[in-house]
């Protein structure tokens, strides 16, 4: 019997053993395959592309972009794929901290699928995950942003500069920050260390989730210090 054969007969039991289940809601999902039940994946909230044409935010009542000004001017433009919305706290969560990788697939098969990256990919020259400062990813295991870049780097053929960029500083996680305090929390944490790899070229800074954009702003300013070209930033979810 074939490794093939063998694999088709085993793939049933291990779905009877280990029902797969939707990676949003936990719910049954229609096949081995499908990490979304059809429920999540019709509820998804994608950014869409009424807004601005810089970062693709909603606009205010006063027709202002809501993000453009607290963002880096060396970040030329912004992209997301999701609200951190419906069920995508749930995907975030369940790649960071249940480290299920293969939730990083999803998220970019998502990315292009829908559209986010649309444009952008056929300029991008390389691709730069935002690091984690090695203490965190000796505790975490990994780096959920860095999965994400390789996952984007497999489907778009971009190559991947792992390490281009490191954290020169741990910083405190900025989920309970004010905007001020994302920034300064984040100012000159991040330094290019691969200043002829990047030299002039176009690149996109991956992270799972985006809120100011402190942090891809940091990141995209220690790229252009250290000589890059045009800078994107994307993220799987917005908050
Ligand atoms: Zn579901
Ligand atoms: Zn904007």
């Amino acid at each position: 019997m074939s490794a093939g054969s063998l694999a088709a007969l085993a793939a049933p039991l291990l779905d009877l053993l280990y029902p797969p289940s939707c990676a949003g809601c936990g719910g049954p999902v229609a096949d081995s395959t499908a990490r979304l039940c059809g429920r999540c994946l019709g509820a998804l909230p994608w950014l869409g592309e009424s807004g601005c044409r810089r970062c693709g935010s909603e606009f205010d009542t006063g027709g202002r972009c809501q993000l453009c000004g607290q963002l880096d001017d060396s970040l030329a433009y912004v992209r997301s794929a999701l609200w951190f919305a419906g069920c995508v706290p749930e995907l975030v969560h369940a790649l960071k901290y249940a480290r299920r990788r293969e939730i990083a697939a999803l998220m970019a098969e998502l990315t292009i699928t829908g559209g986010a990256l649309r444009g952008l990919t056929k300029v991008t020259d390389l691709i730069v995950p935002v690091p984690l400062h090695w203490r965190r990813k000796i505790k975490r295991g990994f780096n959920q942003s860095e999965s994400l870049a390789a996952e984007l780097s497999g489907l778009t053929r971009i190559p991947l500069a792992r390490g281009s960029v490191v954290r020169a500083r741990a910083t405190a996680t900025q989920t309970r920050l004010n905007p001020e305090q994302r920034r300064s929390n984040v100012a000159g944490a991040f330094v290019c260390r691969d200043d002829e790899r990047i030299q002039d070229k176009t690149i996109l800074v991956v992270d799972d989730v985006m809120t100011t954009g402190a942090t891809l702003g940091e990141v995209a300013r220690s790229l252009v210090v250290a000589g890059a070209g045009r800078i994107f930033g994307w993220t799987f979810a917005r908050a």
